[in-house]
């Protein structure tokens, strides 16, 4: 398959010359559909055509998204002691360094 639809749960609505289909006296607004390109493959934009409509399937299916990989506990990455890189200054910067590269086994 060279192509996806847009999976957009609202995609089908939006009012663009685009996505107008159908002849004289019959048109519809159509879900867009996708191309696979090399730079679109293998990314969620191989299967939404916008921000908005990645958006909307989200605020559709959030919890059945969430289910997938609910997160239970705290992560947790270990820091050294934050310091002040200047504490004289009028606006102190506080810098953490990271102990170790996050490696829960639960990202
Ligand atoms: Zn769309």
């Amino acid at each position: 398959m060279s192509y996806q639809w847009c999976h957009g749960p609202n995609c089908h609505t939006n009012s663009t010359v685009d996505r107008v289909r159908g002849s004289k006296g019959n048109k519809v607004l159509r879900t867009r559909k996708i191309k696979l390109t090399q730079w679109n493959v293998g990314s969620v934009w191989s299967v939404f055509c916008s921000q908005g409509c990645y958006t909307d399937f989200f605020y559709k299916h959030w919890q059945q998204v969430i289910a997938i990989a609910p997160r239970r506990e705290a992560l947790e990455t270990p820091i050294n002691d934050p310091y002040k890189e200047n504490p004289e200054s009028t606006y102190p910067q506080w810098t953490i360094e990271k102990k170790v590269v996050d490696n829960n086994s639960n990202p």
